[in-house]
C-alpha cells in the first residue's frame, strides 16, 4: 500500500494549491484525480481579479485571454458603465490554468495520480486509508491527512460526515460569436432573464464571449431564452458547459484526519459565484495546517481547528454578507433593477462604484454607497 503524508482528492485551483502548500512545507504529498486530464472539464466562465491572480501566484501569457477593465450592468430596460480605469480583471483559460497550478505543485514535490477515483475513506489507528479505484484497478493508499477539493458535490465531505452545500445554484454557458460593447468589458444582465442570480457575456476574444447564467431552476431554457433574444449573439456555439456554484460554506470543514476546501467546503463569493480567489486563499492554509499536523504527528480534529479559524476569520464574514446581498437580489424585481440602475447613473455615486467597487469584496461597497446617497 502507498504511502503518503497528505492526499489531496481534487486537482482543480483549490486541490493544487493545497497540494503545492503542503509539499513545500515539507510534506510527502499526492494529489488523485478521477479524469484522465487536468483541467478538464472546464466549468468555469474564467473571470478572476487580478488580486486573485497574484494570490495564486501565477501568471503567463498562456492562459490570459483578456484584460477587463470594467462591466456594462443591464437590466431589463437600462444600463450602466462601471470603468475601473485600467486592468482590474483577466479572462483566463481554465485549462491551461488549472495546468500551470499542479505543475507548480510536482515543482514542489508533489506526485499526482490522473484516472482515480477516491471512493471511499477509514480512519485506521492515527492514519487514513483511502480506497480508489485507478485505471480501473482499485487501490488503497495510506495518508496522515486527507484534503477534499472535490468540488461541489464532494464526496470527501460526504463520507467525513461533513455534508455537501445545502444551496446550489444550477448554471448553463456557451462559447460563441457575439458582438461586445467593448471587449475590455464584461457584460452582466440582472432581473428575470436569470431569476435568482445574473447572466454574463465575458470577453475571449474581440468577437467571441462566453455567454451564461446561473439561475433558481432551468438555467439551460433561461440561457436558450436569453440567446435568442439577443441583438449581440450571433451564434456557432464552439463550447457547451453546465455546472454549479455552492452557495455558503459547510458548517465545519475539518473531521479528525480531514479538511475540506474549495468549492467543496462552499468558499465561493456568493455574490458572483467566483470561487477560484477564496479556494485559493483557503487551500494555502489547508496545506501549510496539513504540513504542521504531519511534522507534530498530530492529526486531530483539535489540531485542524487552526485551518479552521484562519479561513473564516479571513473570509468568513465576506460570505456571510456574500449570503445576505445573494438572498435581497432573489426578491427584486424587473422594474425594480431599472429603478436603480437609474439611481446609480448619478455621476457622484458610480465615482464611488468605480473607486470602491471590488469584485473579491463587494460587501465593502454598500456603505459607501449608502453615505453618498
Ligand atoms: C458556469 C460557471 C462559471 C464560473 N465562473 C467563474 C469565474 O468566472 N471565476 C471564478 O473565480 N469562479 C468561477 N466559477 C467557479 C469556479 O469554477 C470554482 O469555484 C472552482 O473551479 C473551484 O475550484 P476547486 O478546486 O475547489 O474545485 P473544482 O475545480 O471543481 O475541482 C474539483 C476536482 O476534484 C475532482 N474530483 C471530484 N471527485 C473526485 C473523486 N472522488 N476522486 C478524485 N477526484 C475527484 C474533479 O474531477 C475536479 O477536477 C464558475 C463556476 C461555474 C459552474
Amino acid at each position: 500500500m502507498e504511502e503518503y503524508d497528505v492526499v489531496v482528492v481534487g486537482a482543480g485551483p483549490s486541490g493544487a494549491i493545497s497540494a503545492e502548500y503542503a509539499a513545500k512545507n515539507g510534506a510527502k504529498t499526492l494529489i488523485v484525480e478521477e479524469h484522465a486530464s487536468v483541467g478538464e472539464p472546464v466549468q468555469c466562465a474564467g473571470l478572476i481579479s487580478t488580486r486573485a491572480m497574484e494570490e495564486c501566484e501565477v501568471f503567463s501569457s498562456k492562459f490570459i485571454n483578456k484584460e477587463i477593465r470594467g462591466a456594462f450592468i443591464h437590466s431589463s430596460s437600462e444600463c450602466i458603465k462601471i470603468d475601473g480605469g485600467g486592468t482590474k480583471a483577466y479572462v483566463i483559460e481554465r485549462r491551461i490554468f488549472d495546468r500551470v497550478l499542479v505543475q507548480n505543485a510536482i515543482d514542489r514535490g508533489a506526485d499526482l495520480l490522473l484516472k482515480t477515483k477516491v471512493s471511499d475513506l477509514k480512519r485506521e489507528g492515527s492514519r487514513v486509508i483511502i480506497e480508489a479505484v485507478s485505471h480501473g484497478v482499485s487501490m488503497r493508499i495510506s495518508s496522515h491527512v486527507v484534503i477534499g477539493a472535490d468540488g461541489v458535490k464532494s464526496r470527501i465531505a460526504k463520507l467525513t460526515g461533513l455534508g455537501n452545500v445545502k444551496k446550489i445554484l444550477p448554471c448553463a454557458q456557451i462559447e460563441g460569436m457575439y458582438e461586445l460593447t467593448d471587449p475590455k468589458f464584461v457584460e452582466i444582465f440582472i432581473g428575470s432573464v436569470a431569476p435568482g442570480f445574473f447572466a454574463w457575456a465575458i470577453p475571449v476574444e474581440d468577437d467571441i464571449a462566453r455567454i451564461g447564467l446561473c439561475s433558481k431552476e432551468d438555467p439551460l431554457s433561461h440561457l436558450m431564452k436569453m440567446l435568442s433574444s439577443s441583438s449581440s449573439y450571433r451564434g456557432s456555439v464552439m463550447d457547451f458547459v453546465v455546472g454549479a456554484i455552492p452557495l455558503g460554506p459547510l458548517k465545519k470543514t475539518i473531521n479528525d484526519n480531514v479538511m475540506i476546501v474549495g468549492d467543496a467546503a462552499g468558499q465561493v463569493k456568493p455574490t458572483s459565484g467566483g470561487g477560484i480567489y477564496t479556494g485559493a486563499k483557503c487551500a494555502k492554509i489547508a496545506g501549510e495546517v496539513a504540513a504542521k499536523s504531519v511534522h507534530e504527528d498530530d492529526a486531530s480534529v483539535g489540531r485542524l481547528k487552526e485551518y479552521e479559524k484562519r479561513w473564516r476569520s479571513m473570509i468568513g464574514r465576506e460570505l456571510s454578507m456574500g449570503m445576505l446581498i445573494n438572498s435581497m437580489i432573489g426578491r427584486v424585481r424587473d422594474n425594480e433593477f431599472d429603478e436603480l440602475l437609474q439611481t446609480l447613473r448619478d455621476k457622484k455615486l458610480i465615482d464611488v462604484i468605480e473607486r470602491y467597487g471590488d469584485m473579491d469584496y463587494p460587501s465593502a461597497l454598500i456603505p459607501k454607497l449608502l453615505r453618498t446617497m
